[in-house]
Order: C-alpha cells, then sequence, then structure tokens
C-alpha cells in the first residue's frame, strides 16, 4: 500500500494491546497480532510492530526520546486536574503510570477537552519524532507541548499505552520471541496448511530478526516473502548475545532444557573481562564502535583506531574494552573516567585500553552469524591482530574441574570469572540462554533494580544512599534487600538527583522511584525471609556497581536467587539476619 495513504487509528494498536494484555496464553496473544498486523499497510505495519517492542524508536536508532517521569506526570495532571495526593495513591495502587494516566483520564475534569481528530499510528510516530528532534534550550517546553498534543487528543486506553511506549516498558508478556511468532502466524503463505506453516515460517522470520534487528521490517519483509533477503547491515548495530549466570562449574555441563541447540560436551572458556562490551564495524574504510546499548562510541577510543583498521578490510567484531597496562586489567573505574568524556584528550596515555575480541560476525561479506562457534573463533584468530587489538584467551573445558581451574587461573589474572560458551552454537543477538554462560565469583551478584531510596546518616544526610532493590518475578517486581552505598560520593550524588526527579511517592524519609537504576550487588549468602516480597533477603549486601549499562528488563530472577539459595550449603537461618536498616551492608 502507498505509505501516503491514510494511517490506522492508534486506538486499534492500544485495543489489540488490550486484547494481549487479558490473556495469558501465547498462542491467543501471537493470534490477536496476528489478526491485527493484517489490517496494517506497510509504513503502519513497521511502526506497530516497533512499538510492540515497547520502544519509540526501533533497535539501533540512535533518537531518543529523553521524556522524564516528571513531564510526564506534569502533563497528566495538567490535563486531567489531578492533584499530587491523588496521583500518588493511584500509582500506588496501580504500580503503574500507564494505569494512572488511564485513570485520571476517565474521571478527570473538563481541562481534558477529549479526543477530537482521533490519533493515528503515523501522528504518534511523527509526535516521537519531534520530541527526539527537540534539544537544547527550551526542549522540555517543546516536549510538554506535543505530549499535550498526544494526550489531549488520546482516549484513556490510549493514554495508557502512550505511557507504556514513552516508558519503554509495554508490561502485557510480550516478549520478542513472542511478537516474531505473530509475525509468522501473520504471514505464513494462506493455504498451506495452517498450524504447520505458520511453523515453518518461524525460523525465517527469527533469523531475520538476528540479522536486521529491526522487527518492523521484519515484518514488512514477511508479508512480501522476501525474508530470505535479510541481510546484516554494516554500520547499524544489533543486539550483542548475551550470558545466563551459572553459580557453580557443575551446572555448566547439565543439559540443555528442550529446544535449546548446543551440546556441553566441551565449552569454550575465556576469561570474563571487566570493560565494556563493544562492536566494531569496519567497511570500505568507515570504522564504527558500538556499546551495549548501541551508542556509537567510536570517539571515545581513538587509540584503538589504527590497530582495529589493521586487523581486516570488511568485518564486524564482539569484544570487550578494559583498562589495560602491560599485561594486566586496570580497574573497570579507570575505564569509566574515559567514558564520561567525549574527547578523552589526556587520558588516552594515563588510563590505556585494550579491546580482547571474542566473536567474529562479518567478514569480507560474508555472514558468519549461523555459524558454530567453533568456526567463527577459529576464523578469529587468523585475523592480523597487532597493539592494542587481541583475541581473547581462550582454552576448552571439558569437565566441570577444569572450569574450577579455569576459574581461579582468572581470578588470578584479576578478571572477574569466566564465560563458558557452547561451541557448536551459533551466535544470537540479544538473547541470554545457555549457549553462553557467566560465571562470576564464589558467590555470585545479583543484578537487582532499586525501587526505593532513602537519606543515609551523618555525612550522607542530605543524600539518598541507602536503597531498597528487587528482582524481578514474572511481570512483578519482588524486593530482596536493602543497602547502604558501596558507590563513590560522585555516583550517589548522581543517583540522588535521578531519584529525586523520579520519585513516584515521596513517604518524607523514604521515597517511591520509578523501578530504573540497575545495581550489581554481592552478599554473603540469601536466606529466607519475610521482610521482604520475594521471601528471601540478602546477607550482607554490598553495591558492587551501578549498571547503567542495564535496564530493569535484564534484572536477575526471583529464580535465580532461588537457585543460589538451593545451592549454599550451609544455610544460614534467617533470625541470623543482621537486621535490615541496622548496618547489614558497606
Ligand atoms: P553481565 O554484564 O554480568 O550480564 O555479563 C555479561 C557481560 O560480560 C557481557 O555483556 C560482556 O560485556 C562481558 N564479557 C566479559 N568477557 C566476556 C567474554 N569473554 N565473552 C562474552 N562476554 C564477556
Amino acid at each position: 500500500m502507498d505509505a501516503q495513504g491514510a494511517s490506522a487509528p492508534f486506538r486499534g494498536f492500544a485495543e489489540t494491546l488490550h486484547g494481549v494484555a487479558q490473556t495469558a496464553r501465547k498462542l491467543e496473544k501471537a493470534d490477536l497480532l496476528a489478526r491485527y498486523f493484517h489490517t496494517l499497510d506497510d509504513d503502519d505495519l513497521r511502526t506497530a510492530a516497533t512499538f510492540l517492542t515497547g520502544a519509540a524508536f526501533p533497535a539501533g536508532d540512535p533518537r531518543q526520546l529523553h521524556v522524564g517521569w516528571s513531564a510526564l506526570v506534569e502533563v497528566i495532571q495538567e490535563l486531567s486536574g489531578k492533584d499530587d495526593a491523588w496521583l500518588h495513591d493511584a500509582y500506588l495502587r496501580h504500580g503503574d503510570l500507564g494505569d494512572v494516566a488511564a485513570e485520571a483520564f476517565v474521571s478527570g475534569h473538563a481541562a481534558r477537552p477529549g479526543p477530537e481528530t482521533p490519533l493515528t499510528l503515523r501522528r504518534v510516530r511523527e509526535a516521537f519524532e519531534t520530541m527526539a528532534a527537540a534539544s537544547g534550550k527550551g526542549s522540555r517546553g517543546a516536549k510538554a507541548a506535543v505530549l499535550r498534543d498526544l494526550f489531549v487528543a488520546a482516549t484513556p486506553l490510549e493514554a495508557k499505552y502512550l505511557v507504556r511506549i514513552i516508558t519503554t516498558d509495554l508490561r502485557v508478556g510480550l516478549k520478542a520471541g513472542l511478537l516474531e511468532e505473530a509475525i509468522a502466524a501473520a504471514f505464513a503463505p494462506a493455504g498451506a496448511g495452517g498450524k504447520s506453516s505458520r511453523r515453518a515460517l518461524l525460523p525465517p522470520v527469527r533469523q531475520a530478526n538476528m540479522l536486521i534487528s529491526q522487527i518492523g521490517e521484519v515484518a514488512v519483509l514477511a508479508r512480501a516473502g522476501r525474508l530470505a533477503e535479510a541481510r546484516l547491515i554494516l554500520f547499524r548495530p544489533f543486539h550483542f548475545m548475551l550470558a545466563e549466570t551459572i553459580f557453580a562449574p557443575e551446572e555448566a555441563f547439565v543439559p540443555l532444557r528442550g529446544g535449546e541447540e548446543g551440546s556441553a560436551a566441551a565449552l569454550l572458556v575465556e576469561d570474563k573481562y571487566d570493560g565494556i562490551r563493544a562492536q566494531v564495524h569496519l567497511a570500505d574504510g568507515r570504522l564504527a564502535i558500538y556499546s551495549r546499548t548501541l551508542d556509537d562510541i567510536t570517539a571515545s577510543f581513538p587509540d584503538l583506531h589504527e590497530d582495529l583498521r589493521a586487523l581486516g578490510t570488511r568485518y564486524i567484531i564482539d569484544g570487550e574494552i578494559l583498562a589495560w597496562r602491560g599485561e594486566q586489567a586496570l580497574a573497570f573505574s579507570l575505564l569509566q573516567q574515559r567514558l564520561r568524556r567525549k574527547d578523552p584528550g589526556r587520558l588516552l596515555d594515563q588510563i590505556p585500553v585494550t579491546l580482547m575480541a571474542f566473536d567474529l560476525l562479518h567478514l569480507d561479506g560474508e555472514e558468519l552469524l549461523a555459524r558454530p562457534l567453533r568456526e567463527r573463533r577459529d576464523r578469529l584468530e587468523r585475523l592480523t591482530f597487532r597493539g592494542r587489538v587481541r583475541p581473547s584467551l581462550a582454552t576448552i573445558a571439558a569437565a566441570p574441574a577444569d572450569l574450577a581451574r579455569r576459574f581461579r587461573d582468572a581470578r588470578h589474572r584479576g578478571n572477574e570469572g569466566l564465560v563458558a560458551k557452547r561451541l557448536d552454537a551459533a551466535y544470537q543477538p540479544g538473547r541470554r540462554g545457555r549457549q553462553w554462560m557467566k560465571l562470576k565469583e564464589e558467590l555470585a551478584t545479583l543484578d537487582v533494580v532499586v525501587v526505593a531510596a532513602e537519606h543515609g546518616h551523618g555525612r550522607r544526610a542530605a543524600v539518598l544512599s541507602d536503597v531498597t532493590f528487587a528482582v524481578s518475578d514474572g511481570e512483578r517486581l519482588a524486593t530482596i534487600g536493602k543497602a547502604y552505598s558501596g558507590l563513590t560520593d560522585r555516583e550517589i550524588a548522581e543517583m540522588t538527583r535521578w531519584f529525586q526527579e523520579h520519585t513516584v511517592r515521596d513517604l518524607g524519609r523514604v521515597k517511591m522511584v520509578q523501578p530504573a537504576v540497575v545495581l550489581e550487588v554481592a552478599f554473603d549468602a540469601v536466606m529466607v525471609s519475610d521482610r521482604h516480597d520475594s521471601g528471601f533477603a540478602l546477607r550482607f549486601p554490598r553495591i558492587k556497581r551501578w549498571r547503567a549499562d542495564k535496564s530493569a528488563a535484564e534484572i536477575n530472577t526471583l529464580d535465580d536467587a532461588r537457585r543460589i539459595y538451593e545451592r549454599q550449603i550451609v544455610r544460614p537461618r534467617a533470625d541470623e539476619a543482621t537486621p535490615i536498616g541496622a548496618g547489614g551492608g558497606t
């Protein structure tokens, strides 16, 4: 269909999502989406599929909305006439700003004129583009004006999903895999035998999405029967393959769950370097380095450019950038100092870096993602490494004892732990599974999200240094501990500012905050406890690091905490715990 034709109403999108949220059955969710996709032209299909990922823009698109929680709340209040007390109360009831917006607009006063011209998918997309383009002085006002326009035209249900896209969390139980299933269901050739043909279309849909990481484009290609044309595109970064946490060497050799590829007979084992992940693209003389958040960080690392150019002529590699001197990794905090600067200037000499390459995904026009790691590694090692770019140290482990030994060596070298990878597995962008497993310290750390913050004591009385944090449990968050800062004063100050701007309920000393700050916490044990919703508490939790590179969608689960608990040989009783709030942290 012609891209300039009438765009479909946003109402259809909101109603479809409402339907998806109503059912827990995956097949029903996929069917609802499939039926909806059929009603859209290509332009709308791209937009709707992107929004269904819970984002305003396709993955890897550098544009960002940068609309804060407080800006949203202000517009909702202005249009609905609801006061702070109502808002706090509603947030407590719903635990979700989208639901709060919907309720505010159902019962709000006449300051909101009500829908005149209905919203369309294109209008929403264009509004997001305008917001992303606003920058500098006055941008806050400009964005607020666009938000106001959108919400004035939105029904309460539409407002709910607008808020959820803007805050990048749809909360309807829709994972990327399900979206791929819905596309396969929607565009499987008609008459070719229903279920089996949609099953047949799923692998090419997944493959295409893996290559171009833009689900909207994949949907359009699927409908046109052109999935085979999907190619990895140089200089369009895609998501990194991730590792699942394991807590003991034996876990690495446990047979895989159904449906997962890869045998564990032998594993490729590498040190787990404590740096930042990097995807390097080189072609036609152009070089780009992308971060885990798919940001372009090429300019931060001029000291790597020459050696990266020498490596080959046309490639994509995956690796880790480390602060490094001689043969030794330097502290992560030093690397962070370099990252904070757009122009690293004199820090180039003070904090040298190296790039440890561990995967090769494209070489001279050939895509290697679907090839087994064994082959990718082989070809990686044949590149012309020199200077500051080197291949990661990789060895083979055939039994838990090999891993345990290797773990001690890695720790001895000052690295965080190990990453064990299945030799026959493909590279799966954005997936976290048992194809890659990470083993960190003797007792694992957990990535958690902060849900509340409070003022510290003494020197820390002015800052929000004490935090309560949660792990995920399906759609909900379950609190599991509280820690006193292990962060630097500078980080605490930065975090305090963020908490103040993202407070959803101010209880005086304690502020409930939008769950977005991810911390990596270390602890001595997991205990059963009724102090927190999770039913567990951490003994002596210590904040190891602020994981600004991670979103709340990537935190550890309650199941992970349970697995650590079950693995503990000596299980401390809850009553041995230091009372939370009385010096349990550092
Ligand atoms: P985590 O950040 O704790 O979820 O662990 C996954 C991260 O470990 C990846 O995103 C990489 O940045 C990092 N990493 C360090 N060394 C390796 C390695 N040898 N292979 C893969 N990932 C690694």
